[in-house]
């Protein structure tokens, strides 16, 4: 017997239909901000993360499943989604025909070596989006009203969005420059990585898992306190219109976020549920100014967000969030090898004409075939045995209503799609239109 690896699951027949579900919905509100699917490899040259990402974050030095395949070349699984829509963005010249700002989303598996927990994963699910081409901060307002408004379509209630500026060139510059001065004297007490990050990305330092909480980082400076005027006006104009749409969040002065490449806005939701344990953070996003210029492309401003789908999920569990339940129209019920042709052959019209149908492969007896209705949600059962094969005819019952029926063979199609365009009944007990009897 073979196991799953480490860090990785399945989703079986029972739990699908939340996550189809999930993804519907996403993709409604998608539709609502004007944002376009995008689908882009999980592999992508490994150089592509080193490049984006960076070389010292954790996700690229520790954490990315790298292999060389048979050319020779050095392939790495997609650990996050931007880079590679950035790479697509630029090598498809998508800029050059944009009229607009360009605005894509995209959904998939994302691979990190990590150490598995609840919501932590190796292969994990992330839903993210990017827009392109302006710097004005209505584009960040757009973004996080997005991401807010998916948890509001998804009824997730218990979150708290976290908002901060690390600033643009000039405060990031300042900001570096104060932070390391400050730290100088501490540089000893700090973690092994941390120590590292001191001569190499100080600004790393204030989102260590180890230090981050600690004296040392809480009385840092931070970064907000050293953003140009230009970066102050985007960041208060970004928060005017949070406001103005009323979309709530908190100033939390040392949020920075595990990835380099981003510039200004950054963000957080972290949800209060005890569904997610730990792990609460379920999505983060941030502007990122310079990342298409970096990867080769034009001097084309960018934001974005990704979402984490496992807490998610976690989340939608403690509000009890249901996918849709298993159903059909039809379930035909053939008795006897001499109706299997020209069952199977109704079968297929039916579906053609858009029934969501099934029947019984494995030669049951009754009780088992009435099991299957059953576990199916079968909306109607034809049943077509010998008789009704020399009549023409086949017996359909409503398992909504109970009532049973002789129609001839050739009208079942149109029957069942007669049956499904009645209104809905308005009596709950017996399925009339009206029903004095059961009326209360
Ligand atoms: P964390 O601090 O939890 O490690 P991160 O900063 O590494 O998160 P991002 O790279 O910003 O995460 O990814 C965006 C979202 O993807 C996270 O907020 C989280 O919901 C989800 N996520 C990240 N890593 C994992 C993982 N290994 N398993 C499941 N979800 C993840
Ligand atoms: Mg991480």
């Amino acid at each position: 017997m073979y196991h799953k690896m480490k860090g990785t699951y399945d989703v079986l027949p029972d739990d699908i239909g939340k996550w189809q579900k999930l993804e519907k919905v996403i993709k409604n509100v998608s539709r609502l901000f004007h944002y376009q699917e995008i689908r882009t490899p999980i592999l992508e040259h490994s150089e592509l993360f080193h490049r984006s990402v960076g070389e010292t974050t954790d996700i690229v030095s520790k954490e990315t499943y790298d292999f060389v395949d048979r050319g020779k070349r050095a392939n790495t699984l997609r650990p996050e989604g931007t880079a590679g829509v950035v790479r697509s963005y630029v090598e498809n010249k998508l800029y050059a025909q944009a009229i607009g700002v360009d605005k894509y989303y995209y959904m998939g598996p994302m691979f990190r070596y990590e150490r598995p927990q609840k919501g932590r994963y190796r292969q994990f699910q992330q839903f993210g989006a990017e827009a392109f081409g302006s710097n004005s901060p209505m584009l960040d307002a757009d973004v996080i009203a997005y991401a807010v408004a998916i948890l509001r379509a998804l009824k997730i209630k218990d979150v708290t969005v976290h908002l901060n500026s690390i600033g643009d060139d000039a405060s990031k510059a300042n900001y570096r420059a104060a932070l390391l001065d400050y730290l100088k004297p501490h540089v000893g007490d700090l973690c092994h990585d941390c120590q590292t990050r001191y001569q190499t990305n100080p600004l790393r330092i204030l989102d260590c898992k180890i230090d981050g909480g600690g004296p040392i980082l809480s009385n840092a400076p931070k970064p907000l306190d050293y953003l140009s005027d230009a970066a102050k006006a985007h960041f208060d104009e970004l928060t005017g219109y949070l406001d103005a749409m009323k979309i709530d969040y908190e100033i939390d002065k040392n949020l920075v976020r595990g990835l380099d490449y981003y510039t200004d806005t950054v963000f957080e939701v972290k949800a209060h549920l005890e569904t997610l344990g730990a792990q609460n953070t379920i999505l983060g996003g941030g502007r990122y100014n310079h990342l298409v210029a970096d990867l080769g492309g034009p001097d084309v401003p960018g934001v974005g967000f990704a979402f984490g789908l496992e807490r998610l999920m976690f989340a939608l569990e403690s509000i009890n969030f249901q996918g849709d339940p298993d159903y059909l129209h039809l379930y035909l019920m053939i008795l006897g090898d001499a109706q299997k042709q020209d069952g199977m052959a109704m079968l297929n019209r039916c579906r053609m004409g858009g029934l969501l149908a099934d029947v019984d492969f494995l030669d049951k007896n009754m009780k088992g075939k009435w099991k299957q209705v059953e576990a199916a949600g079968a909306r109607f059962v034809a049943i077509y045995g010998a008789n009704e094969k020399e009549a023409g005819t086949v017996n359909i019952k409503d398992q909504q209503s109970g009532e049973e029926k002789t129609i001839p063979k050739h009208q079942l199609y149109n029957h069942i799609v007669a049956e499904l365009m009645k209104p809905a009944d308005s009596c709950d007990s017996c399925g009339a239109d009206s029903c004095e009897d059961c009326e209360e």
